[in-house]
């Protein structure tokens, strides 16, 4: 099973629900089985009724991953085959205290099921004040800081614009945030979101998922788009 974690920065309703389904699009569209997973960081427990022998909190990372992998697994294609990548949406802010329990369990989560089986796109965005009408990075790059800091490392840092990236802008994402150009995706404001699978596919995300998740080569040896 392959995972996708969607993760988002500095503000809420940013776009990451799209880009996760968009990102699940473009795989099915390869022929692979795909399911997904929304998380809403909500944690209630009625303290008053609690047991003091019982302690949630230390296990509560444990049983993230468990349900994670669990609900990974239910077939969602009328075939019953069992779905080969999950993508994960977290809903959101990272940083936000809510979703910190989530973060941390994927940070585990992410040795537990190797290298290969996981990586991370970081939705983050790249505001235009009129004032100036430059692109600016530094959200992204605090943003990106912060996950870093809870030990996820993006592997694509999809920026959500209003006009397309300029270049400069690309490879400043790139080089504060440690990452190579190709791996900063630029999802600018669409008249209609069903063009935002075709511009994360313009961008070479399926080249990408092929080569960090050994996809298709792994599961369709021959069988490429
Ligand atoms: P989040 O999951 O981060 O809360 P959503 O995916 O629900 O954000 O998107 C928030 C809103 O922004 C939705 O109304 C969605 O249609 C719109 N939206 C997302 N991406 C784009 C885009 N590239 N261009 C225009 N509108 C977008």
């Amino acid at each position: 099973m392959k995972y996708i974690l969607v993760t988002g920065g500095v503000i809420s309703g940013i776009g990451k629900g799209i880009i996760a389904s968009s990102v699940g699009t473009i795989l099915k569209s390869c022929g692979l089985h795909v399911t997904a997973i929304k998380i809403d960081p909500y944690i209630n427990i009625d303290a008053g009724t609690f047991s003091p022998y019982e302690h949630v909190v230390p296990h509560i990372t444990d049983a993230i991953q468990e349900w994670v992998m669990r609900q990974a697994k239910v077939s969602v294609d009328d075939d019953g085959i069992e779905p080969e990548v999950c993508v994960i949406e977290l809903g959101g802010t990272v940083g936000d205290i809510e979703s910190m329990p989530f973060i941390e369990a994927f940070r585990q989560f992410q040795f537990k099921v190797k290298r290969e089986n996981f990586c991370n796109i970081h939705v983050s965005l790249v505001p235009q004040p009129n004032s100036t009408g430059e692109q600016k990075t530094k959200p992204t790059q605090n943003s990106v800081r912060e996950l870093r800091g809870l030990g996820l490392s993006p592997d694509l840092i999809v920026c959500r614009c209003s006009t397309p990236l300029d270049t400069a802008v690309k490879e400043k994402i790139s080089m504060f945030c440690h990452v190579e150009p190709e791996q900063v995706i630029c999802i600018h404001d669409v008249s209609s979101i069903y063009r935002v699978p075709l511009l994360l596919e313009d961008q070479g995300i399926v080249d990408y998922f092929c080569r960090r998740l050994n996809l298709l080569t792994e599961m369709r040896p021959r069988k490429m788009l």
